[in-house]
């Protein structure tokens, strides 16, 4: 039978010494899956602090009969990569805090270590059946690199707090890695749809990866995508909330004062929880509101987060000095308005806050989605039940239907709804809490996960068309011994393949090192090398001078055969018809583009704007291909728009038709070709090639008909050498 094997950062216990046992931890996560009811065998893979006992965690069964296991951390790296990367770097930019982000290269690299660990880790105790469900930004990269040591396996990937909109995403150095790795997986889920919408436009707008909302199509899968907002274990909190013990704890602590209301706040005290403005707001509602003082208090659960960073002291003592501010401004003999707990409490305690005080109030500025405002929800009585007052930025906002929804940054608005909540009718409180209540009682952790599993479950695994990276080891090698001992022609686009792009296409110059290499790969007997290349021959001629090789420039319209040293033009229609034309019109667009400039060569004419304003120059390139393709429409020309240049040219000045007259007629019977390029140009020279050719794209892996990719142009040298050398 497959199992689940559920993947998180941490396993969900910490030690304790004084029982020698497990304690379970708390957490939004932690809540919402052992929440989730299977009768699948659920294998739960995750780190453990290294105080921990591992002979503990091994015997160690869940209620639930979940097992356990973990990877192998050093405590050195692990916190380098929990601290340094998760906390300082993603944290704060999925929660739109910028300017807290504290990125090292160092520390990302420790990030990257722990995924390959937990990868491994994962791909060594998986079988063949067993459904991987990876848990939110700490693993971010394992999606690619499971997929990486085995396709086979499905891999779903949850993110539990917001992606946040793709001008905050941009901030992040290793924004588009991140991105990468995730797509490889086989769904990706999100809490909301805002978070979804903005990782796809992400995804787009860094990748040039275009998708739906439903689905991402690119060279690595088809990655579905889903919102599952997650829920609780209902009707456990419903049976906690109506215990003996918990009706106890609310006599025993004096909550059913029936003279006095009550306000709950219950958060992890981390910036993204908002609780300044949630005491902003109690301190103008009770000035503004004289009678409710001795009438109403707040109280305020600051579960302690981060203790040692600097960022979260400073809130604790900002946190703390407003609520002194508070207090010493209205509390009386026998009344103190704000009653603050830096701890987290039992959860019989819990349950007593939540069964009854009056007003649950969440403020975060960013949430991924909030278990607190469900629990509460479940937790009260339904005779006569409280309000919840939930930030419009928390997740839950978009499924709590009849929550009061706040600005938090609107103090005066908050206080406002303060009262107005406090004054709320009982029928109405009953009937907004009822249709929550239903809900709740509906949908559970396990409708979430079953959700989410069954989609995945459900995804058939792309095969075959899958782009290969050829920088694997294992494909390299395949790679390697194709052309091995064998005849091989070797087609290689020169600017972005052989020489990095520049601003300006005159300082693309071939470099000594590259130069020599070429030379090398033509001496040897087995190996004809051919330059095919958009650049002129003049340029051509002198970046190759003293190599013997051919040379196929402006896209195959000229054509140098090195042991006949003899130029051959290969484009028969009269260019005058069009030349002018074309002409004109680029240079109407020259004169309107600051930073772009053209280039005449003897069949094309190309329009650089390398060097133009971004948005403004991709804008202008659209509309000149509309305008060159409509105003030479009856001419035999194409109009193509590359890597930040427009070209027009002759038709047959074609990298495609090129290399099928090359193979023609210079290529021997079972000769092996391996065909480079990074632009769109040579994605013509790859669709005449047949399957069996190596057709290498260099850059991202998507839109191309290559049959491989290398991502780096600083690769492309040793690549060569490793293959033909
Ligand atoms: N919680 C707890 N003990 C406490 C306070 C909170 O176990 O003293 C739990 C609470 O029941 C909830 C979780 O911590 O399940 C907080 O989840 P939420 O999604 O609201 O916030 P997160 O901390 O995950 O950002």
């Amino acid at each position: 039978m497959s199992r689940w094997i559920i993947v998180s950062n941490r396993l969900p216990f910490s030690y304790d010494k004084a029982t020698n046992g497990l304690k379970t931890s708390s957490g939004g996560l932690v809540t919402a899956i052992r929440g989730i009811k299977t009768k699948k065998e659920v294998l739960w893979i995750g780190s453990i602090p290294n105080n921990v006992p591992k002979k503990l965690v091994r015997q160690y069964r869940d209620k639930d009969n979940i097992k356990f296991s973990f990877p192998d951390l050093d405590n050195e790296l692990y916190d380098n990569y929990y601290n340094g990367f998760c906390n300082d770097v993603l944290w704060p930019i999925l929660h739109y805090e910028s300017d807290s982000v504290k990125f090292s290269i160092d520390r990302w690299e420790d990030y990257k270590k722990v995924n390959q660990i937990f990868a491994k880790h994962v791909a060594k105790v998986a079988k063949k059946d067993d459904i991987i469900w990876l848990h939110d930004y700490q693993l971010f990269l394992v999606p690619k690199l499971l997929k990486e040591i085995n396709p086979e396996l499905k891999v779903g990937f949850f993110l539990h707090v917001p992606f946040p909109s793709s001008e905050i995403w941009k901030q992040l150095p290793v924004r588009e890695e991140i991105l990468e790795a995730v797509i490889h997986a086989d769904l990706v889920g999100f809490h909301d749809f805002a978070y979804l919408r903005h990782f796809v436009s992400s995804v787009y707008n860094l990748l040039g990866i275009h998708s739906s909302l439903l689905e991402i199509k690119s060279p690595y899968n088809n990655t579905k995508l889903g919102i599952y907002p997650v829920s609780i274990d209902t009707q456990d909190f419903i049976k906690k909330a109506s215990s003996k013990k918990t009706l106890k704890a609310i006599e025993h602590y004096g909550l059913n004062e029936s003279n006095r209301k009550y306000i709950l706040g219950v958060d992890r005290l981390d910036y993204s929880k908002g609780i300044l403005y949630k005491l902003e707001a109690y301190q103008k509602f009770l000035r503004d509101n004289p009678k409710y003082v001795g009438k109403v208090q707040l109280i305020q659960i600051a579960v302690p987060s981060r203790t040692d960073v600097p960022e979260y002291i400073k809130l604790r003592h900002d946190v703390e000095r407003l609520v002194s501010e508070i207090n010493g401004e209205f509390s009386q003999i026998d009344y103190i308005p704000v009653k603050y707990i830096f701890n987290s409490v039992p959860v019989h305690d819990l349950m007593a806050l939540y069964r009854a005080c009056d007003i649950l109030l969440v403020t975060s500025k960013r949430d991924g989605m909030n278990l607190v405002c469900l629990e509460y929800i479940a937790a009260q009585a339904p005779k006569s039940p409280g309000v919840v007052m939930l930030s419009e930025f928390a997740g839950a906002a978009s499924t709590l239907s009849h929550a009061t929804l706040i600005n938090p940054m609107n103090i005066q608005d908050t206080s406002l709804k303060l009262k107005d909540s406090l004054e709320l009718k009982q029928a109405e409180r009953q009937r907004r809490h009822g249709i929550m209540y239903d809900y709740l009682k509906q949908y559970t952790a396990t409708s979430w996960a079953a959700a989410f599993i069954n989609h995945l479950e459900n995804k058939t695994l792309q095969k075959g068309s899958r782009l290969k990276d050829i920088q694997h080891p294992k494909e390299l090698d395949k790679v390697k011994d194709l052309f091995k001992d064998e005849k091989r022609v070797l087609l290689l686009d020169y600017d972005g393949t052989l020489t990095p792009i520049v601003n300006n296409p005159k300082d693309a110059l071939l470099r000594p090192k590259m130069k020599s290499l070429i030379k090398k790969l033509q001496s040897d007997k087995n190996t004809e090398v051919v330059i095919i290349t958009g650049r002129d021959s003049n340029f051509i001629c002198k970046q190759f001078d003293g190599v013997e090789c051919y040379l196929a420039c402006e896209h195959g319209a000229k054509f140098y055969d090195y042991k006949k040293k003899k130029w051959r033009n290969l484009v028969s229609s009269n260019k005058k018809d069009w030349f002018p034309q074309a002409g004109q019109i680029i240079k109407e667009y020259t004169r309107r583009t600051p930073g772009s400039f053209f280039e005449k060569k003897n069949y094309a004419i190309a329009w650089h704007y390398r060097n133009s304003p971004q948005d403004f120059g991709e804008f202008q390139a659209r509309k000149l291909v509309v305008d060159l393709e409509s105003g030479l429409s009856h001419f035999p020309v194409s109009v193509i728009l590359g890597k930040k240049v427009v070209e027009v040219k002759s038709i047959e000045a074609n990298k495609g038709y090129f290399t099928q007259w090359f193979i023609s007629r210079y290529a021997q019977d079972g000769e092996k070709i391996f065909a480079i390029g990074d632009d769109k140009t040579d994605e013509d020279m790859f669709d005449a090639l047949d399957r069996k050719a190596v057709t290498l794209k260099v850059g991202t892996p998507e839109n191309t008909k290559a049959n491989h990719f290398i991502e780096k142009q600083s690769n492309v040298s040793n690549l060569l050498k490793e293959l033909f050398l």
